[in-house]
């Protein structure tokens, strides 16, 4: 059975972008007969609240959203499908990477790796791994272009030059997004992500960060970039943007119809 998978991240209530994004895997599934996992990437600790994570069952319950894998709600999540339960996967492949010397130790500070993003000094330093508050950048960054596979074919792009010697190790010493999200996507089996177009770098830096673990199969996987959902004045829709929270429109008594029928005025299927 081949699976895609719902990926929020609880540090916010869910609106309509999420929701756009749902709606589309669950059609993407319907058309090829995949599998739908439900993974609350909860791994950016400080940001994520509980009511948040409520928030992610209340809303595919609410749009009858429907998945086969992962957790049917908030105790079960906390108990068996954490991302903390998965430390371990995440220090394997980020103990493959410091076994190949694929990755050096960073001390930059976050202005500091911001301004230097493509890269920076500290890989000339060879400072230990172990050193403490240093995050874990990849040395090799690729100088060719990276392919996969879309529903059409395949895309090519070249690699993103804002994420070489992307981090792949937090300072606090926590996986970071690009290593937990690919770990977790190999570890379901994960084989068609849809996800917004803003995540297009991060999908070349995932492929290349397989190829440096061996992850092989993960080069089959298919990929949808959608544009992302705007309000009709152009702006983005956030997490902040409050009066576009889906718990908003529900509070104000709008129907699961009514939203469709209301994201499908501002952004057709
Ligand atoms: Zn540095």
């Amino acid at each position: 059975m081949h699976l895609t998978r719902i990926a929020p991240t609880p540090s916010g209530y869910l609106h309509l972008g999420n929701l756009y994004n749902f709606l589309l895997i669950q059609e993407k599934a319907q058309a090829h007969r995949l599998a739908i996992l439900l993974r609350i990437d909860d791994m950016l600790k400080e940001r994520v609240r509980d009511e948040y994570i409520s928030d992610v069952f209340e809303t595919h319950a609410f749009f009858k959203i429907p998945y086969q894998l992962g957790p049917t709600n908030s105790t079960d999540f906390i108990q068996f499908h954490s991302q903390h339960h998965r430390l371990p996967l995440y220090e394997q492949a980020l103990n493959a990477l410091k076994e190949n010397a694929l990755v050096y130790a960073c001390t930059c500070s976050r202005s500091e790796m911001q301004q230097t993003a493509a890269a920076c000094a500290c890989q000339h330093k060879n400072l230990p791994l172990s050193t403490p508050q240093a995050a874990w950048r990849l040395k090799k960054s690729p100088n060719h272009p990276i392919t996969f596979h879309a529903e059409t074919g395949k895309q090519t792009f070249p690699f993103p030059q804002h994420l070489r010697d992307v981090v792949v190790r937090l300072k606090n010493g926590r996986p970071a997004y690009q290593l937990a999200s690919l770990v977790d996507d190999v570890h379901y089996g994960v084989d068609f992500i849809v996800r917004g177009d803003d995540l297009l770098p991060s999908t070349l830096v995932q492929l290349w960060l397989a190829e440096l673990l061996g992850y092989s199969g993960f080069s089959k996987t298919v990929f949808h970039h959608h544009a992302l959902l705007k309000l009709p004045n152009g702006e983005k829709l956030s997490k902040s943007a409050g009066d576009t929270s889906l718990r908003a429109l529900i509070k104000n008594g709008l129907t699961a119809e009514a939203i469709r029928a209301h994201l499908n005025s501002l952004y057709p299927f």
